[in-house]
């Protein structure tokens, strides 16, 4: 029988964040999995590395070769086939891009990036090739960017991305919260992050207090994919931001193997719900290159919507979009 590698870090998050695993070797020893029984491939690593929280690794079952949450992760040979239509920057991006760390696509939101730095590489990421390096700005660039948002009147909500956005210390974050907080016409910050669910010691009392302290509605978009994502730990960090006046929404990309089957996003949904997230966004696949073994078709998506929707309650049925470079908003699937 099957079976999950039992819990063993109590470490802090920066502990966490210090001893991720990068070698697939260690990977399938952890696991007990053999080379032969995978796609595993080492040349893929130069240009996206393996980066996986520990904690994340415990919940993947040991001796399953097809196991949703090391889908995820795995550095596969299929990323060095050539599928027609993915490209590097599928959303054309660097268009949007007016200073470095910002990107204003959407009317009324801008995006900024605060770190160009994950917790974990999901491989399917549609920014595996965006150009960290020319949107890593200084102090001196963000005052700057914080200047253009004090500019535009009609921007009332801030999107954290990255990259992780709490991938940076709380006296980062700090900083740039109070910086926004002083911006009289920004309402929201919405965070997009995957760290509650791979590293949930990144919740921490200091971090919620944070939350607590400005007159700043926040918005907490978790990437959460599959049900087994979710265990006692993360419902747990889940429950903490609630406390602290968080709203939990969930985006799920849907990925061919991992939960392109009814049940498995029927029980993502309501699992999610369990801990306090709302499902929000299904997102088709983003055509990055190095990611065309998990696309799923167009019809086989609006028939799983269906078959979800003649299950679940509204309110636990996910939005099914696409993200289109040339438009400014993300395009629903109906
Ligand atoms: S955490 Fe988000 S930004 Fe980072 S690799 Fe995964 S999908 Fe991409």
């Amino acid at each position: 029988m099957l079976k999950s590698i039992p819990f063993q870090n109590q470490n802090s998050w920066q502990e966490c964040l210090a001893d991720l695993i990068t070698d697939p070797n260690e990977l399938l020893k952890i696991l007990d999995l053999k080379p032969e029984q995978l796609d595993l491939s080492m040349d893929v690593l130069r240009e996206f590395p393996l980066r996986l929280p520990r904690s994340f690794a415990n919940r993947m079952q040991v001796g399953n070769p097809y196991d949703p949450l090391l889908l995820q992760v795995l550095p596969q040979q299929q990323e060095l086939k050539a599928f027609p239509g993915f490209v590097s920057d599928p959303l054309a991006e660097q268009q949007f891009n007016p200073k470095p760390g910002v990107l204003h696509k959407y009317a009324g939101r801008v995006l900024l990036m605060p770190t160009s730095s994950c917790a974990i590489h999901c491989r399917y990421c549609f920014r595996r090739h965006f150009s960290y390096t020319e949107n890593s700005p200084d102090k001196k660039q963000w005052i700057d960017s914080l200047q253009y948002i004090l500019a535009d009147t009609s921007i009332t909500e801030v999107i954290l991305s990255g990259g992780d956005p709490l991938a940076i210390s709380d006296k980062h974050l700090e900083w740039l919260l109070e910086h926004l907080a002083a911006i009289p016409h920004i309402q929201r910050v919405r965070i997009h992050t995957r760290f509650p669910v791979v590293i949930p010691q990144r919740i921490t009392q200091q971090l919620c207090d944070l939350f607590l302290r400005y007159q700043l509605r926040f918005v907490m978009v978790l990437h959460i994919n599959h049900a087994q994502e979710l265990d006692e730990e993360v419902n747990a960090a889940c429950k903490k931001l609630k406390e602290a006046g968080v709203d939990l929404l969930n985006q799920s990309v849907l990925l061919k193997n991992i939960n392109d089957d009814p049940e498995t996003l029927i029980s993502l949904s309501e699992r999610l719900f369990t801990c306090g997230i709302t499902p929000y966004y299904l997102h088709m696949l983003d055509k990055v290159k190095g990611s065309g073994h998990f696309e799923v078709s167009i019809q086989t998506a609006i028939s799983l919507m269906t078959k979800i929707r003649a299950c679940l309650p509204g309110y636990l049925v996910p939005t099914l979009v696409q993200e289109e470079a040339a438009t400014t908003n993300k395009t629903p699937i109906l």
